[in-house]
């Protein structure tokens, strides 16, 4: 089998795996020789879909504060957090803004001329830096423009990662299908850096690119690296009906109202303080409880909603800040945001926990780094807030690449590769799953897989509906062992691989509602109406869940915790 070797390879090129190269780049002074992994081509990846926002404390002098962004940080996590975390976070995210600056990112800008921040959830102060609400698109340009100058990397795009080979406890490569050529071979690097991003489309409703299945988490965990937290899913509060398109938080930081079928706001009796602009978690539990209650409006699929009104801010102010949401409505269902309200609900968007890092974005392998989505560096704890994933991804890129630019100055060799495993690996790629020839169709499985999550992981959990999750999980594992795949061909084979992520997606919804059965508490997005109350005794702890013989299994870690004391979390 070909083997390839680079210095460092890069699993993801969304915000986190570009920003980790451009670090790499300048420390090496363009030495380093990167190998750039991708499932679709570079600028395709999820990250070009953020809308509102980067988060950063940019005017202490106006009345910010480091302070205080890590303890709205803390508190909208319900304060599973590391403190340590979130401290450096917030200290490093306002140089990411400024070095974005540098590179060419077209933010947004006051009267004045710095740069425009606008409110976001859960934040107590304006925080979120926008290039309107095309955010992550502007930032990945200045990104790859920036990497492009250094010249340093192959693009290995269309390239599929099917597993991680370990030897003797380290990293020894990474075998990949080759889409367009149909090849199958070995990337060999020195050291390794996941950031492959999240995991949405476990469910059907989900504001995630079809292509965001969570393969670096299952391929990280088959490989005996622990999921930290992986039951707490975030629900955004606006998803647009029917299709679930992210409406952004942006829309409610510029002065939108959440109305239910009476024209209430609803927020003022969960949130009177922060009414829309309250923590994730509670909007959408809210919505949640106005649609079971029937104060929704009736829709598509059992997709009831509510309404996102933004009519009374004006068609200038919708134009210029939130020209996207308002093509969005436009094209996909046919409203005009400047005169009509919105049809929202909560849906699918964000994956708190992850493969598990240190603060310096290590695993547990000792040349195996991760960042960005794909990451829990236990930054979000139970609840992310708003603006701070993308901040994440280039505050983690940036230290992981300052790290592994460390770590390659030791001189080190390359791991002696496993052939067997790599050659195991293909076996079961092209001669099992390629070659099954059972009547179940995969396609059948993955969206009934979705489905099953959207209601037995959703906004609301309890023990019961969870289980019946794990049990009807188990059955699709089942039915999975009997697929047949159509298109027998290796070039491009698009069938293998939406089959291969399907396998991944069984993985880690079991893992999910695994971890979320044995936490019997309620905190932040894991919300069970059977155990209500957040049980810090027991629960304040992370989850950390590892493949012991394909079945999970799980232990526990502590929270770092330096300034703040679990309270309660009120709005
Ligand atoms: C619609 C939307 C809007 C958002 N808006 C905001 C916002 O305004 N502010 C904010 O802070 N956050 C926002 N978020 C969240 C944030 O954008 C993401 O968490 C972040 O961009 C993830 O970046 P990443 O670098 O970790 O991964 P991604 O950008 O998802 O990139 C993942 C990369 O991994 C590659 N990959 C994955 N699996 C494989 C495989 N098997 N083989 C090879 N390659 C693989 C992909 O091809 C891709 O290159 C938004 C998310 C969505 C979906």
């Amino acid at each position: 089998m070909q083997q390839i070797s680079h210095d460092v390879i890069i699993l993801g090129t969304g915000l986190a795996g570009l920003r980790a190269a451009v670090e790499i780049s300048i420390r090496t002074r363009g030495t380093a020789d990167i190998g750039m992994v991708s499932k679709v081509q570079i600028m395709r990846s999820h990250s070009v879909c953020a809308e509102g926002g980067t988060g950063a404390v940019m005017r202490p002098e106006e009345g910010d504060s480091f302070e205080l962004h890590a303890w709205d940080t803390v508190k909208g996590s319900d304060f599973l957090a590391d403190q340590d975390v979130v401290d450096r976070f917030v200290h490093q995210s306002p140089d990411e803004i400024r070095l974005l600056e540098h590179w060419g990112c077209p933010w947004s800008r006051r009267e004045d001329g710095r740069i425009m921040q606008r409110p976001f959830g859960g934040h107590s102060f304006p925080r979120a830096c926008m290039a309107a609400d095309k955010t992550g698109f502007f930032e990945m340009q200045a990104l790859y423009d920036t990497l492009v100058k250094h010249n340093n990397f192959k693009r290995y795009d269309e390239c599929f990662a099917t597993a991680l080979l370990v030897e003797g406890g380290r990293f020894a490569g990474l075998t990949l299908y080759d889409l367009p050529t149909g090849e199958f071979y070995v990337l060999r690097g020195k050291t390794l850096l996941i950031a492959s991003g999240g995991l949405g489309n476990l469910y059907g409703f989900t504001t995630y690119s079809q292509t965001v299945t969570g393969d670096g988490q299952a391929i990280a965990y088959r490989a005996g690296l622990p999921l930290e937290d992986p039951e707490f899913l975030q629900f955004h509060p606006t998803g647009l009906v029917p299709s679930g398109i992210l409406i952004t938080e942006g829309c409610r930081g510029e002065g939108g109202y959440l109305r239910n079928n009476k024209g209430q706001r609803f927020m003022e009796k969960i949130a009177p303080k922060m009414m829309e602009l309250a923590p994730r978690d509670i909007i959408s539990r809210a919505e949640m409880t106005e649609l079971l209650e029937g104060r929704g409006f009736p829709g598509p699929d059992g997709l009831d909603f509510l309404h996102l009104d933004l009519t009374h801010l004006g068609a200038e102010r919708i134009n210029k800040r939130l020209p996207l949401i308002r093509e969005v409505c436009l094209k996909f269902v046919g409203i005009d945001p400047i005169t009509q309200p919105i049809p929202i609900r909560p849906v699918a968007h964000y994956s708190m926990g992850g493969i598990e890092a240190d603060i310096d974005g290590r695993t547990q392998v000792e040349n195996i780094w991760a960042a960005g989505e794909v990451a829990c560096h236990s930054m979000h704890g139970a609840n992310r807030l708003g603006c701070n994933s993308t901040a994440e991804c280039l505050v983690w890129g940036g230290i992981t690449g300052g790290e592994i630019a460390k770590y390659l100055g030791q001189a080190l060799k390359l791991t002696d590769m496993p052939e067997a495993q790599a050659r195991e690996e293909e076996k079961r790629v092209f001669d099992g799953l390629l070659q099954r020839n059972g009547d179940e169709n995969p396609a059948h499985i993955r969206r009934e897989l979705r489905a099953l999550m959207d209601k037995h992981a959703g906004v609301y959990r309890t023990g019961q509906s969870m289980q019946q999750g794990l049990d009807k999980i188990a059955e699709l594992k089942r039915r999975f062992r009997c697929i047949s795949i159509q298109d027998k061909s290796r070039i491009y084979n698009s069938n293998l691989m939406q089959a291969l992520e399907t396998e991944n997606m069984l993985e880690l919804a079991e893992v999910l509602l695994f971890a979320g059965l044995a936490r019997q508490e309620s905190r932040g997005a894991h919300a069970r109406t059977d155990c209500p109350s957040r049980d810090d005794d027991k629960f304040l702890r992370h989850s950390m869940v590892y493949s012991s013989g394909g079945t999970p299994r799980l232990e526990y870690k502590p929270v770092t915790i330096t300034n703040w004391k679990p309270v309660e979390r009120k709005y």
